[in-house]
């Protein structure tokens, strides 16, 4: 039996798990009280549990199912973790040090098959969905780093922004979030936490009437079906209009705000008309909408975009600022470490 990793149960399904053994309810309360607060590494430290309690969740789970592979550190202090899952395959985590707190950027699939032409994580399909203790246990192997460095500090924020499209794998990206958001588990604010999706429209009805509250970005990356077509291929299959309706609902039932993300490639979506266009789309809904342009990570494999100039950038924020659209432009993190998402990973396989 391959066994799964402790840290995929929610509260409610450990308890519920617990109970059809004969385990009192209480014992998921211990359970995660060694996981999350006092993070623990082995099941034989948690001693006020019963230890045939011990010895069954032993049987059934692991407690590591991620090795560090490759650790690679930026000058700016972001660390990209490669690790290796349990079937041999290689996935990546970033964490940053944006000046709010600690982000973890995570990773949900071995791969990714909506194979946008610009990202390096599509260059390999996916080969699987990741579990939702792989999700949660990213988060928990930066944090035993953490711990281990003796730095006093907690991963504050949670990017699921890493290798994979998480709408495609929706139901243990959901599991997932409840651990990292439950106040008894990594305890992460709702707030803290946001989904990038490449614009699973019908995904995203999903994931609204789940009423997680956290944050939705959706990657846009060109205002127009055309050209949007021509740098990610799911447009076809979810157009812009289909889209902006399941936005509109979002907005309508959440009440919170959405991000736009908006790669800057060069002489490609980054002209005036592009901007004005994308405001256009945005129409009534701006005070509701921020607009994050990100500057492009050359991927060697496509060769075919180069970023903006810095200029460019700009000017396209000064466009949308004046239409009234709420902007940013990304802080970079980590570009000396081959930053670009699935860089590291793709670089390693070779
Ligand atoms: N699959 C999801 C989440 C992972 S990608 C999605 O596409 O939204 C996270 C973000 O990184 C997306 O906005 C994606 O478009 C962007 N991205 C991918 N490759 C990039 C690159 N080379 N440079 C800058 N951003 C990139
Ligand atoms: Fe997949 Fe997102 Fe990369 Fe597109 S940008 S290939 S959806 S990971």
């Amino acid at each position: 039996m391959n066994k799964e990793s402790i840290y995929g149960l929610t509260f409610d399904q450990l308890e519920a798990w617990l109970m059809t053994y004969g385990h009192k309810k209480f014992r998921a309360s211990q359970v995660w009280d060694w996981l999350y607060r006092k993070r623990v590494t082995s099941f034989s430290e948690m001693t006020d549990v019963k230890p045939e309690c011990l010895q069954l969740l032993a049987e059934h789970f692991i407690f590591q199912s991620l090795n560090e592979h490759f650790k690679q550190e930026s000058e700016d202090g972001t660390i990209k973790f490669l690790f290796r899952l349990d079937d041999g395959n290689l996935i990546e985590t970033v964490l940053m040090r944006p000046k709010f707190g600690l982000s973890a950027c995570v990773t949900t699939q071995v791969g990714c098959n909506i194979g946008c032409s610009f990202c390096a994580s599509g260059l390999l399909t996916k080969i699987r969905d990741l579990t939702s203790g792989e999700i949660v246990e990213q988060i928990i192997r930066v944090q035993h780093y953490l711990d281990q460095e003796k730095k006093d500090e907690s991963v504050s924020h949670v990017v699921v922004m890493g290798i994979g499209e998480p709408f495609d794998n929706l139901e243990n990206v959901i599991d997932s979030l409840q651990i990292i958001k439950d106040h008894k588990g990594l305890a992460i604010g709702a707030k803290h936490i946001t989904v990038s999706t490449s614009g699973l429209a019908d995904k995203i009805y999903e994931f609204t009437d789940t009423n997680l509250q956290v944050n939705l970005a959706i990657s846009l990356h060109a205002p127009t079906n055309e050209l949007r077509t021509r740098i990610m291929k799911i447009n076809q299959a979810f157009p812009i209009e289909e889209i902006m309706k399941a936005v509109a609902y979002y907005l309508d039932k959440t009440n919170r705000r959405i991000t736009l993300e908006y790669i800057l490639l060069k002489d490609v979506n980054d002209r005036r008309e592009h901007a004005l266009q994308l405001s256009d789309l945005i129409g009534d809904k701006r005070h509701l909408t921020n607009v994050n342009l990100i500057p492009y990570n050359p991927v060697d494999e496509h060769t075919q975009y180069q970023r903006s100039q810095k200029e460019t950038m700009l000017a396209f924020y000064d466009t949308l600022k004046k239409q009234g659209i709420n902007c940013s432009i990304r802080l970079e993190h980590g570009t000396d470490i081959d930053a670009a998402c699935g860089q590291l990973r793709s670089k390693q396989i070779k």
